[in-house]
């Protein structure tokens, strides 16, 4: 049998056999996981949302993320200053945010960069692209951006009563920022990723 041709669902472990060149997105009958969305000039757009994606983190590193006043006290913040001010045990948890929230998702789209610019400009793949493909996959679950905006919105919230809380450009840059991963993410048909890959 022909194993190119069978694709297992990553979740139910469901195997299917793909019809040659699929034009349409195939799903698990078994549990609706999309297996094979093949659009046309996706890798494109993959790689200018990436673009987009490490603009709006550097953004969001060096712009305010949010100013709270008190009274006649105001104070602003970046996120950057927010991390450096935590001591202690604490600085490690800080440091642990930042891994997830900045370091994790730019290491992600850098990784999408250099596995799809060949493909989509019909070159040979680069040294190493099927490992730096497995590890953009890999450290999709620990990119938490989403956690992260949904979080600061919640504590925000929260404080609104106790001050006076400016949401900063960085804030929504990492609200765009999150809408910028999802879009991307409905792009990218792994199935024919790692297709291209092998060829
Ligand atoms: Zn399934």
């Amino acid at each position: 049998m022909n194993t190119d041709a069978l694709i297992a669902c990553p979740y139910c472990d469901a195997l299917y056999e793909i019809p040659q060149d699929p034009i349409k997105r195939i799903r698990c009958s078994r549990c609706h996981t999309v297996l094979i969305s093949p659009r046309k000039g996706a890798g494109l757009k993959i790689i200018a949302l990436a673009f987009i994606s490490v603009a709006l983190v550097v953004g969001a590193l060096l712009t305010p993320f949010l100013t709270i006043e008190r009274f006649w006290l105001s104070n602003e913040a970046t996120l950057l200053d927010t991390i450096l001010a935590f001591e202690g045990p604490l600085r490690l948890v800080a440091f642990g945010l930042l891994a997830v929230v900045i370091i994790l998702p730019v290491a992600r789209f850098l990784l999408t960069l250099y596995v799809l610019t060949p493909l989509v400009a019909n070159r040979s793949v680069w040294p190493g692209a099927k490992g730096a493909f497995i590890w953009a996959e890999r450290l999709k679950p620990w990119s938490m951006v989403e956690i992260f905006v949904l979080g600061c919105a919640v504590a925000l919230f929260k404080i609104i009563d106790l001050a006076n809380v400016e949401l900063g450009p960085a804030f929504w840059m990492f609200v765009v920022l999150v809408i910028v991963m999802t879009v991307q993410n409905t792009y990218m048909c792994r199935w024919s990723v790692w297709k291209d890959l092998d060829r």
